[in-house]
């Protein structure tokens, strides 16, 4: 293993660390129009995640909830990611995430901050720590397209 690759993995582990320690967008968010529940019964991770869709484009999101490092610091770095990013974008950026833990690097996808996850393709028990924000962030979505509601 190179000395590059040695450095860049301890990067990685350092914002981990940092968005586990001091999550960003961590609060329920009282006027958040969609949300929905995650849970990884093989970490015992548990999330909520809310969001306020403004018509195409997601305005605000947030989380709340506990877990593991991993499952903390995707879901913090997660709603960085979508906060202010059109719908069809965020779903995109779904695919390709889920893509990127679980398979391989999509093509030509640029995944900026968020590629300090990939590692966790190598730790297959941690895969799903890692995809549970993003699963959720999906459900939430999903639910925007629900016109009725009965809550
Ligand atoms: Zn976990």
């Amino acid at each position: 293993m190179s000395g590059n690759f040695g450095d860049l993995r301890e990067l990685y582990q350092e914002v981990i660390f940092d968005h586990n320690r001091n999550p960003r967008n961590f609060h329920e968010m009282a006027d958040a129009n969609r949300s929905a529940e995650g849970y990884n019964p093989l970490c015992g991770d548990q999330l909520t995640v809310y969001l306020k869709v403004d018509g195409d484009v997601v305005a605000d999101a947030s989380f709340v909830g506990h877990g593991c490092a991993i499952s903390t610091a995707s879901a913090s770095l997660m709603t960085e990611a979508v906060k202010g990013q059109p719908v069809d974008q965020v779903e995109s950026l779904f695919k390709d995430m889920h893509a990127m833990l679980t398979e391989s690097h999509p093509e030509g996808r640029d995944f900026g901050k968020l590629e300090v996850l990939s590692g966790v393709r190598e730790f297959p028990a941690r895969v799903k720590c890692a995809t549970l924000a993003w699963h959720t962030l999906h459900n939430a979505i999903a639910s925007a397209r629900d016109v009725a509601q009965t809550e």
